[in-house]
This record gives C-alpha cells, structure tokens and sequence, in this order.
C-alpha cells in the first residue's frame, strides 16, 4: 500500500490536484484510492473512499462545544487522530494498491500541530510521499518563491518523508515566469540579487538555497492535466523505481 499526502497552504489546488491525478490515473487503468482527511471542507471535486466527514465533523463540533469556526476546525483536525487506527483497517480493507490523500484546507493545522505528523506516521506503509503543493500565483514573485521554498522545507522536516514540489495552477503562469523561477532553483543568487530583504534575513535564505534549499518544482495543473502524467511519473519512479505501481 502506497500513500501520498498532498499538502500546501489554502486554496493552493491539492483537493482540485488530487481529483485530475486521481481521474487521470483511472483512464490509465490504475486502481487508486483517495482518503480526505479534511473535516471542514463543504465540497469536494472528487468522490473519496474513506471521507473524514463521515466520523468527525467541524461544524457539528462547532455547535456541539459552542466554539469558533478556527477553534472547531483545530479540535476536529486533533480529533482525527483517535480514527486514524480505524481510517488504516479501512485502507486495507479497500485494498488498493495506492492511496492520494487530501489534507485539511490549511496546511498549518495539519503540518504544524502534532497530530498531523502522528498521522502520517500512522497512515503510512513501507512507502509514503508528500506532494508539497505551491500556489504558482503566489510563487511567482521572488518573496513569494523564497517563501514557498521555506514552507515546503519545514514540512519536509515536519514529515520526515521524500516529498515533491509541484507548483500548481501553471495554467496561470506566462512562459517568462517559469524561466525565472527554474533559473532561482538553479542559480540562486539571480534570486538573491533580487530580493528585497535585510542583510541578515538575505543571508539566511542564501544558507539555505546554498545547501540545497531550494528544490526544482514540477509545474502542473489541476485545471488543464498540464504536468499530471509527470506528477505520476514521479510518484512511480519514488514508490517502485519506475515500474507501474499495480
Ligand atoms: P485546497 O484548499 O488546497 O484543497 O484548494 P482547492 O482544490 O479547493 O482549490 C482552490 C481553488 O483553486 C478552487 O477555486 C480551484 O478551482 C482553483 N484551482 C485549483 N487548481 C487549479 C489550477 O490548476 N488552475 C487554476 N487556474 N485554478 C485552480
Ligand atoms: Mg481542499
């Protein structure tokens, strides 16, 4: 059983991601499964095996412990933890052979609570993936990309796992845009030249990209299927050295 975890700010696509690249898997043939960990979410793009939603939801806590709309969502995202056991069996029982996972819809409630992390251990097998999901609106801009760089590596230090940078929502990206940001993840100082930061915020960024920082995106799209047989590649050659995971 292989499961990949999509993870990434809000709104940056990972539910539209995981419904193209599970569609896109099936036409193929391949049997996956998808599992939504996300309590709160009101609508889904895809139909999920195993739907959070089902056991724990953040407006029934909401109006059963009279809490906020931010307190009731942190309380069901902690809550998932106690059916993590029974979301594994579930798993098994389906039995196919790859599982997509959406996250909840901020990835610092799940990235950066320690339940987020307790569930990724729990939920995952001999290979797990994280496909850190960037908002190419947002990492277009040279803060924007030194951010986006920053975040994915605290969730790689956060998860413990090979992770994947996509930069989603390519279809919005002109083609001078995409060479700026390849050239910063292979020349980084053409980023540092840019940026407008103090010298010591600018020479922690320069460590970082320096030691390897700043990792190569896969551009894709959720919208036009731009990049998801390469997202797949990649998934594929991680889980099985490249042979077809089925
Ligand atoms: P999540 O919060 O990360 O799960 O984000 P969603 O999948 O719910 O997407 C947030 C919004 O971005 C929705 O309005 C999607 O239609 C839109 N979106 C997602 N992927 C793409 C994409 O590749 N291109 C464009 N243009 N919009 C996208
Ligand atoms: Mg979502």
């Amino acid at each position: 059983m292989y499961t990949v975890f999509f993870v990434g700010t809000a709104g940056s696509g990972k539910s539209t991601l995981v419904s193209t690249l599970s569609t896109w898997m099936e036409d193929q043939g391949f049997d996956v499964g998808i599992v939504n960990l996300d309590p709160a979410v009101e609508y889904l793009p895809y139909v999920p095996d195993i739907d959070i939603r089902d056991r724990i939801s953040a407006r029934k806590i909401m109006k059963q412990f009279k809490l906020g709309p931010n307190a009731s969502i942190i309380a069901a995202v902690d809550m998932i933890v106690t059916e993590a056991e029974r979301i594994k069996e579930e798993m098994e029982i389906i039995g196919a052979p790859i599982y997509l996972i959406d996250t909840p819809g901020q990835m610092e409630l799940f990235a950066f609570r320690q339940s987020g992390a307790y569930l990724v251990q729990k939920l995952s097998d001999v290979h797990t993936l994280v496909v850190y999901v960037a908002d190419a609106v947002y990492a277009q801009s040279v803060d924007g990309f030194a951010v986006t760089m920053l975040l994915a590596l605290s969730t790689r230090i956060r998860f413990k796992k090979p992770q994947i940078l996509v930069i989603n929502k390519s279809d919005l990206l002109s083609e001078d845009v995409r060479i700026n940001i390849l050239n910063w993840v292979e020349d980084p100082t053409t980023l540092l030249e840019s940026i407008d930061l103090p010298p010591y915020e600018k020479e922690i960024l320069r460590s970082v990209a320096n030691m390897g920082g700043f990792i190569e995106p896969l551009f894709v799209s959720a919208k036009t299927s731009e990049g998801i047989d390469k997202l797949y590649y990649q998934l594929q050659l991680h889980y099985t050295g490249g042979e077809d995971v089925q």
